[in-house]
């Protein structure tokens, strides 16, 4: 298999290791990154570390939001039968 011209894209003045699943451009060793065993050049790496970072976002704010349904809804339940212990007495 040939690695093209065998550059690096971001180092021209360095020869080429592996191309980046994302971009296809050929990376030297210093910007090959192991992301889930996936080659990656550093700049697609972050753009995926940023995706992911936003989806562990996303889901920590969904899981808080049940949280916090329930919550309330125990809430609600205690209230209610605390207010129908009083008024049965
Ligand atoms: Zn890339
Ligand atoms: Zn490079």
């Amino acid at each position: 298999m040939s690695l093209g011209s065998g550059r690096c894209h971001y180092h021209p003045e360095r020869s080429g290791l592996g191309i980046c699943v994302e971009c296809r451009n050929v990376i030297c060793s210093e910007c090959t990154t192991q992301f889930e065993g996936i080659n990656r050049c550093a700049k697609c790496l972050a753009a995926r570390l940023e995706k992911v970072r936003k989806l562990v976002a996303r889901n920590d704010w969904s899981a808080g939001g049940v949280l916090l349904a329930l919550l309330s809804l125990a809430v609600l339940y205690a209230g209610f039968y605390g207010l129908a212990g009083i008024f049965s007495r």
